[in-house]
């Protein structure tokens, strides 16, 4: 079969099992099954594609909901490829909204909380190689996925095990996080691949959503320098609470970003 009539298959099996754009999916399940870059699929469509054992088990796997990004192990993130596994969070399209909100300004001193992947922190300090970072997770299997990236990208970060500001020391100009923000009560309705493969402790802070944002306003503001910024995704309706939050903490210049959704997505701040 042609990679073009592969790829019509498999989209047509995902479609027949209820997968919501089974086009996007398929392209980067078949290049991957193929050992191809994604963007180099168009230029193969009309060849031969023996698919065996490697599409099959791709198949299967997203069949069972896994996350695409944690079948290829990669996910395209600000212009870089990042290792994702079921230890991280899949790196979103969405929290690029908070990259762009921080390389807004200047900075020499990035502290990232809940990196994950590592997405937040080795996206700004690549773009910004004169800088310096610190990035935190409370997860230990999470932060090898980070410090991996970090190896990978060839980009030079301090990684260290953290609840939140417990164990961070120093002044930074920008502090950026994505913590997790569904609430308990939300994490039945989200969608399989996220509830049944990603892990918990990224996705909801176990009650109203809100904590994450509790915690790090309680300390942000003694980490930041005069005038550095704090900026955090957050999740849509949760704008109004999280700038209370900051404001009550403190901080100044507060405002409310969207996503290209329209949706609002980052909450920046600032210290005084
Ligand atoms: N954006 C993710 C989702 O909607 C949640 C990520 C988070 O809690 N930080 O599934």
């Amino acid at each position: 079969m042609t990679f073009a009539g592969v790829l019509s298959m498999a989209t047509a099996r995902l479609r027949a099992a209820g997968l919501e754009r089974p086009e996007v999916d398929v392209r980067r399940l078949v290049a991957f099954a193929a050992g191809i870059g994604t963007d180099r699929l168009s230029l193969h469509l009309r060849e031969e594609f023996v698919a065996g054992e490697a599409l099959e088990r791709a198949l299967a796997a997203r069949l069972a909901r896994q996350p695409v990004s944690q079948i290829t192990g990669e996910r395209l993130f600000w212009g870089r490829s990042f290792r994702v596994t079921p230890d991280v969070l899949d790196p979103r399209p969405e929290t690029e909204e908070l990259i762009a909100a921080a390389l807004e300004e200047p900075f020499a001193r990035l502290l990232d909380l809940g990196t994950g992947s590592g997405c937040i922190a080795l996206s700004l300090l690549a773009e910004r190689p004169a800088a310096t970072g610190l990035a935190t997770d409370l997860s230990e299997a999470a932060l090898a996925v980070a410090r991996g990236n970090a190896e990978r990208l060839g980009i030079a970060v301090e990684f260290r095990i953290s609840d939140w500001l417990s164990r961070v020391d120093g002044r930074f100009d920008l502090i950026a996080s994505n913590p997790p923000y569904i609430a308990a009560a939300e994490m039945a309705g989200l969608a399989p691949e996220t509830r049944d493969w990603e892990p918990h402790l990224a996705l909801t802070d176990g009650g109203d959503g809100l904590g994450s944002y509790r915690a790090i306003a309680a300390g942000a503001g003694a980490h930041l320098r005069p005038g550095g910024r704090l900026m955090v995704e957050i999740g849509a309706g949760q704008g109004t609470a999280v700038a209370a939050l900051f404001e009550a903490a403190g901080l100044g210049d507060i405002r409310i970003r969207p996503d290209m959704d329209g949706r609002d997505r980052v909450v920046c701040a600032r210290a005084a």
